[in-house]
């Protein structure tokens, strides 16, 4: 697995400052805001599969009572190295179908197209929460994504596929500790597979 990296691009000490300076941060702002007092809560909705091990890190450092709600968007199938359209996975997802009074916080691992933060967004407005913010772990510097609104980003990187720290290629890679580019023999551009 080693081998097949091209080049870090964020490595893990760096990944672990940055989680916990946007911890403090979403921190401050849900406690802050006049809506959460002590006594509130929020729905926090990361996105299958990309975001795992960046949710489980910030979560932990997160100390807001929350709920987690699952929601499984695929994009990028398989072996492609592009959006091929946003669409959810029923079978993968327990979002409730009523979120009055919630204040939601969806996590991602990467905004590429938007694609994906506009399909939830449309989702979780058809179910009326009191709030939504938006936070990703990474941004792609291309136009595209840096005209979707987001609240929360942790990094902005080149427009470039990456894999590791949850981000996978064919479903492989997601347990590399840093984030990474792969060496271009391995990338081969097909149709099927798995979500993202
Ligand atoms: P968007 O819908 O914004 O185009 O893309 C978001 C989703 O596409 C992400 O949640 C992620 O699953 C996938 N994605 C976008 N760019 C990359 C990338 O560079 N590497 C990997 N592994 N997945 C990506
Ligand atoms: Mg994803």
């Amino acid at each position: 697995m080693q081998s097949d990296i091209e080049r870090i691009l964020i490595d893990r000490s760096r990944i672990a400052d940055r989680v916990a300076e946007i911890a403090r941060q979403i921190t401050e702002d849900f406690t802050a805001d006049g809506d959460h007092n002590d006594g509130a809560e929020i729905t926090l909705v990361p996105i299958l599969t990309g975001s795992i091990i960046f949710v489980a890190d910030l979560i932990r450092l997160l100390p807001i009572r929350m709920q987690i709600r699952l929601v499984s968007i695929t994009s990028y199938p398989g072996t492609a190295t592009s959006s091929r359209g946003a669409s959810i996975q029923k079978e993968l997802t327990n979002l409730p179908d009523d979120l009055t009074g919630r204040h939601v916080l969806v996590i991602d691992d990467i905004l590429d197209s938007g694609n994906t933060l506009k399909l939830i967004k449309d989702t979780l407005a058809a179910r009326n929460p009191d709030s939504v913010r938006t936070c990703v772990l990474l941004r792609k510097q291309r136009p595209e994504a840096m005209a979707c609104p987001v609240d929360y980003v942790c990094f902005d990187i080149p427009d470039e596929f990456v894999v590791g720290y949850g981000l996978d290629y064919n479903d492989y890679y997601r347990n590399l500790p840093e984030i990474v580019t792969l060496k271009r023999e391995l990338i081969v551009e097909a149709s099927e597979g798995s979500d993202t």
